[in-house]
């Protein structure tokens, strides 16, 4: 039975809705995951999504070769899709080079952004999208009647035959807010002025509710994983302004000669911090050229949990003034537009060796994407690793649902346990990566990168 209108679904105490797959979450992974089902002729299946409406939210995402190569293999129809959104033979595609440069503008590391540059060094281009487009485009693969917004997982716990997960609808709008990335205001407590919780039965849960999963939170509760269920902060945040107020012509002149030289992006990075420096390790500014004195920002740096809570648009110029950075950097910064400017801690949730296995599985509920191993978007890997997820789960899944074997719990546990021996390493090395990279030589970059882009 196909679910279409909300009212429709059954209230607590009445007979459940019965899924094979009950996936949670419609980001980029849950819907890749819903687009490979679909494709292998999986029917019972639904998603759910506790925004309110799909509407545009987020930053751009960067689609790597790996992460395209396992889109090809969930459904190369989509993957398809994307290539063609991507617009990778336009003139408006971009080309040149992403380049990081210190403040003197010598060259730290150098990344070719023309799609074709890609293909021939690893067999699949990059792509740039935004988040929503991204989403859109994903969801636009799947049948509409598979996707229920406005509908939050809360809890779950296991039934006689399957799951039972409770899900609110139609909350409040100051308690739904879109926000992927950011904490959810309302963790597992209900509010008094949300609808009676409703249920939804599955053989089968996919956690793929991002970073900060309540699937996560449930499946790890009363178990050696509980101090795990939160994500943690990863010490880094993002502080930006897509795009600030005009800078004076001087500036955007200074700018471009001394750092852009005809190119579209730069990170710049002080490779001699000043003694007096009091964060650490060197913070990044990715600067965005948008044409006639118009930058946008981002700021990646390391900062204090308490202090991104009161960080405020005055932030990134202090920042740059205490690293070092020049005073046209720091123009930009002090230019930031109050109604664009955002502050972003990234949080992250580690595969590490020393915690127990499985990690990403409890019985017949599995974690993908953001929720089983988010990380902060140093090396643009979070949503490719998604994808590489789903290239290995959903022809599992599938496969299983066909053999009729959603009953068989060693069935259902042997292939969790496949997925996360099989991901988990990759995702361990790429975390390890995100973490630490940025004081590789070229030479190791270069080889983690052909290893993951291979
Ligand atoms: C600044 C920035 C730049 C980035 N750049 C890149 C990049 O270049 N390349 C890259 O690969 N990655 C990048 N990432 C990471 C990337 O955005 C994430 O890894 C990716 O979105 C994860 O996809 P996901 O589907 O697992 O989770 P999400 O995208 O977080 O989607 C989770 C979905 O679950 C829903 N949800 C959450 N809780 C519930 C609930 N309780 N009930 C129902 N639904 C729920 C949310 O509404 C959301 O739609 C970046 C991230 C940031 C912050």
């Amino acid at each position: 039975m196909l679910i279409t209108d909300p009212r429709s679904l059954p209230r607590y105490d009445d007979t459940p809705m019965n899924y094979d797959v009950l996936i949670v979450g419609a980001g980029p992974v849950g819907l890749s995951l819903a687009i490979g089902l679909q494709s292998r002729g999986a029917e019972n299946f639904l998603v759910i999504d506790q925004t309110r409406a799909f509407r545009p939210a987020g930053q751009m995402v960067d689609l790597l070769p790996n992460g395209l190569k396992a889109l090809g293999v969930i459904c190369p129809e989509t993957l398809a899709a994307l290539l063609a959104a991507g617009q990778k033979d336009s003139p408006t595609a971009p080309k040149g080079a992403w380049t990081r440069k210190n403040l003197q503008g010598a060259t730290i590391r150098s990344v070719s952004l023309d799609f074709e540059d890609w293909v021939r060094r690893y067999g699949a281009g990059r792509l740039s999208l935004p988040w929503f487009e991204l989403q859109t485009i994903l969801r636009q693969q799947v049948a509409p009647e598979k996707i229920r917004v406005n509908c939050r997982f809360l809890d779950c716990r296991p039934s006689p035959t399957g799951v039972l997960c409770q899900v609110q609808e139609n909350g409040a709008a100051a308690l739904n807010p879109f926000a992927h990335w950011e904490p959810n205001p309302i963790q597992t407590e209900q509010s008094s002025s949300f609808p009676t919780p409703v249920q939804i039965q599955a053989k089968l849960v996919v956690g793929a509710d991002g970073i900060h999963s309540a699937v996560r939170r449930a499946i790890y509760r009363g178990t050696p994983l509980e101090p795990w269920a939160q994500p943690q902060y990863s010490g880094w945040a993002g502080l930006g302004c897509l795009p600030a107020l005009p800078v004076a012509a001087a500036t955007a002149q200074t700018l471009r000669a001394e750092y852009f030289q005809g190119q579209r992006v730069v990170s710049l990075q002080n490779d001699r911090l000043p003694p007096t420096y009091p964060l650490g390790a060197s913070p990044r500014m990715v600067i965005i050229d948008q044409g006639e004195t118009r930058f946008g920002f981002l700021l990646q740096t390391p900062l204090p949990q308490g202090a991104c809570a009161d960080a405020g648009i005055e932030t990134p110029a202090q920042v740059l003034t205490s690293a070092g950075f020049p005073p046209d950097v720091i123009e930009l910064a002090q230019n930031a537009d109050p109604e664009r400017f955002f502050v972003r801690p990234y949080y992250q949730h580690l595969a590490g060796a020393d915690l127990p296995s499985p990690l990403w599985s409890q019985g017949r509920v599995v974690l993908a994407g953001d929720a089983a191993h988010g990380m902060p978007p140093f090396i643009a890997q979070g949503a490719n690793q998604g994808f590489e997820d789903g290239a290995v789960l959903a022809p599992a899944l599938a496969r299983l649902i066909a053999q009729g074997n959603l009953d068989h719990l060693d069935e259902i546990s042997a292939l969790f346990t496949d997925y996360e021996t099989r991901r988990r390493p990759r995702i361990q090395q790429v975390q390890q990566a995100t973490l630490e990279s940025d004081s590789w030589s070229q030479t190791r970059w270069q080889a983690f990168c052909d290893q993951i882009y291979e």
